[in-house]
């Protein structure tokens, strides 16, 4: 029996990656994307739209009929629950989308779900809804990292919108009895990201010669995960991962962001030397900004349940995946995309 998965978000700069991971490395999987195609979307999937095993289907998750008929229609055995407004600068500018995508969404997909679910008792069933470690806050330098049982103490309308998403979650299945589970993710980084994200910003700030802003002084720090170990876990965790559980995943890669920007420029430097009168590094380019309103000071993910219990680890690290990242983005520049 060939399983399906119904993927909300799976234009975006993870769901992609996941989308690829399945389709490329392990097949066998039917495929509905539902994704509203927000400016937050790639374009990578092209290449699948004769492929039998995917299909897509411009739709907002708000839009509760719109949802249900694709979801009745198609009928899956695994949700996947990656769409999400995902930028905390846009949240704090214009929160209101951020309540609608990331709550009222997730609200819809959990009703339809739960229906689907008691109605038609599909043989295999389960939501895994993908969320972040933001939802725990921050911590000082030499704090514990957030394991799964760290309480929920968002900053921003972002993390806000997310943790209240994973409450809902849980309590859909606590009180009604639906089969999911959920994921934290640290800081993802690699191909196809948004360009508004830090590590695309910075590359491409760059390249062209633009300064690259670096919030307040710099040390905050991120716990980086490649994209594509990420989509590797999420599939672990989707096939292995135990009903009402959660999971942390991280890159136990916990860097500064000045650091990041540092080695980005070092990488730049040495693949495509800067050609100025005025500059001799592209680490010249780096500018100090005022901070971000309740900005997050440090993210570190305890990911030894995951390890333990489904034997998942990252195989990049930071330097070799940000090697990849930077090589990307300079071909997708050169190319003029
Ligand atoms: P993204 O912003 O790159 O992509 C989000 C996708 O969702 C886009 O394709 C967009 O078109 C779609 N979308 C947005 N609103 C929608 C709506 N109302 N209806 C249908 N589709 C809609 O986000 P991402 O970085 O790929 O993150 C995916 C998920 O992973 C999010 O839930 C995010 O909270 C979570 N997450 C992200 C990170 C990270 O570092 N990027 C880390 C941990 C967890």
């Amino acid at each position: 029996m060939t399983m399906k998965i119904l993927i909300t978000g799976g234009s975006g700069f993870i769901g992609s990656s996941l989308i690829r991971y399945l389709l490329d490395e392990l097949g066998n999987y039917e495929i509905l994307n539902i994704d509203k195609l927000t400016y937050a979307s790639n374009n990578s999937l092209i290449k699948y739209h004769e492929n039998k095993n995917y299909n897509h289907e411009k739709i907002d998750i708000v839009d509760e009929k719109s949802l249900r008929e694709a979801f009745l229609d198609f009928q899956p055995n695994f949700i996947m629950h990656l769409a999400a407004e995902s930028h905390v600068d846009n949240s704090i500018k214009n929160p209101s989308k951020f309540i609608e995508t990331n709550i009222l969404g997730t609200y819809n997909l959990l009703n339809i779900s739960l229906e689907y679910f008691k109605k038609l008792k599909p043989e295999y069933f389960k939501f895994h809804h993908i969320s972040t470690d933001e939802v725990y806050g921050d911590l000082e330098k030499d704090e514990p990292k957030f394991t799964e049982l760290t309480s929920y103490n968002p900053s921003s309308p972002y993390s806000a919108t997310k943790a209240s998403s994973d409450h809902l979650v849980r309590s859909w299945t606590r009180t009604y009895g639906l089969p999911s589970v959920i994921t934290n993710c640290s800081n993802n980084y690699g191909p196809y990201q948004n360009k508004e994200k830090l590590i695309p910003t910075i590359i491409m700030n760059a390249l062209n010669h633009k300064s690259i802003p670096i919030y307040g002084d710099g040390n905050q720090i991120r716990d980086w995960l490649y994209v594509e170990d990420h989509a590797a876990a999420l599939y672990k965790v989707l096939i292995d991962g135990k009903n009402n559980q959660t999971y942390n995943i991280g890159g136990v890669n916990e860097v500064k962001n000045i650091d990041v920007a540092l080695k980005i420029c070092k990488i730049l430097d040495d693949i495509s030397p800067i050609k100025s009168k005025e500059l001799q590094s592209y680490k010249d380019l780096i500018k100090f900004v005022d901070d971000r309103p309740g900005h997050d000071k440090r993210y570190a993910i305890d990911c030894s349940k995951i390890k333990r219990d489904l034997n998942w680890s990252p195989r990049e690290d930071f330097d070799s995946g940000l090697l990849k990242t930077v090589k990307w983005y300079l071909s997708m520049y050169i190319e003029g995309i």
